[in-house]
């Protein structure tokens, strides 16, 4: 198994800034690479905002704060990530634009070095197969909001070897979360089972079954679910919620995973949840 010190990551948004800041914190060098400095900027503002916020609670001395920002480097240049031993590639959930970057990074990076993606529903296999080293692909899905999320999943593409995995499933321990295994299936483990869940409550409202209230505060009273199915589609994105059932029919070929028309329209109408002020429930904007 690899013992790894020095980290890419590709893409500084959401997701992206959060992995960086949770290697850093964690003790690792990391290379954060965007394609506009005012993205690398941004997500510096916020991962400075954030060990503040954790320091400020006690999770991180006061001390570790400065250190940890300053082992992350930001980069506009692919080639900076050439000495990485592992990449964990957080750029948007667009099969071309991860194809195009899988291709480049296996190019720049040493032989052994290890291609991970963040993707929420692309296969890893997939992707795996479009570079060299189809053995060192692997999914490492890490949960928004990331400093605060124990879960990664661990994402075994077909060709993914045993040690791939290991170094990955290590790596996650080390950064203090916990890594859950899981092949390599359309939407993984976590949204095949929540997005037909977010759906079919979708469903209930379109029906007239139940308010949105109504349907978040059976779950949330009646299964201890810290916040109802359509307050937390509304956090993700009706859009990225639509758009990861198309994944689920499309790869499963089964009607059940059908969008709700419900959602469609409100994604259509632009009604994209919290992003955009207006979804199931209305936000300040
Ligand atoms: P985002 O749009 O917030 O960030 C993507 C970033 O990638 C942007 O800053 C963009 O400028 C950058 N980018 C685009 N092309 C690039 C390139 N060629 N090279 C480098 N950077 C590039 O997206 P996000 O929400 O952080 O999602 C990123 C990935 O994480 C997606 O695959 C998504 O499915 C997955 N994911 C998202 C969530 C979530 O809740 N947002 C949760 C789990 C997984």
């Amino acid at each position: 198994m690899t013992a790894i010190t020095k980290v890419g990551v590709v893409g500084a948004g959401t997701m992206g800034s959060g992995i960086a800041h949770v290697f850093a914190r964690s003790g690792f060098t990391v290379t954060l690479c965007d394609v506009e400095q005012r993205f690398l900027d941004r997500a510096l503002g916020q991962i400075r905002t954030n060990l503040g916020r954790e320091a400020a609670k006690g999770k991180l001395a006061e001390a570790e704060v400065e250190p940890a920002l300053a082992r992350i480097t930001p980069t506009l240049d692919r080639a900076t990530l050439a000495g990485a031993e592992i990449v964990v590639e957080a750029a948007p959930e667009r099969l071309e634009m991860k194809a195009e970057i899988f291709i480049a990074l296996d190019k720049i990076l040493a032989p052994d070095a290890i291609l991970a993606t963040n993707t929420s529903s692309i296969s890893v296999t997939r992707l795996a197969a479009l570079t060299q080293r189809p053995g060192q692909v692997i999914g490492m899905h890490f949960f928004n909001p990331v400093p605060v999320m124990a879960l990664v999943e661990v994402v075994r593409g077909m060709a993914t070897t045993d040690a791939t995995f290991e170094t990955v499933h290590a790596l996650a321990r080390q950064l203090g979360k916990t890594p859950v295994e899981v092949n390599d299936a359309p939407g993984f483990v976590s949204n095949r089972v929540l997005m037909p869940l977010i759906n079919e409550a979708a469903f209930a409202v379109m029906e007239g079954v139940a308010t949105a209230e109504a349907v978040d505060e059976v779950f949330k009273l009646g299964m201890a679910h810290p916040m109802g199915p359509l307050t937390l589609a509304d956090f993700i994105g009706l859009d990225v919620c639509v758009d990861i059932m198309r994944v689920l029919q499309e790869g499963f070929g089964d009607p059940k995973y059908r969008p709700c028309p419900l959602l469609v329209r409100m994604v259509d109408a632009g009604w994209l949840g919290r992003k955009t002020g207006r979804g199931f429930y209305h936000y300040e904007k």
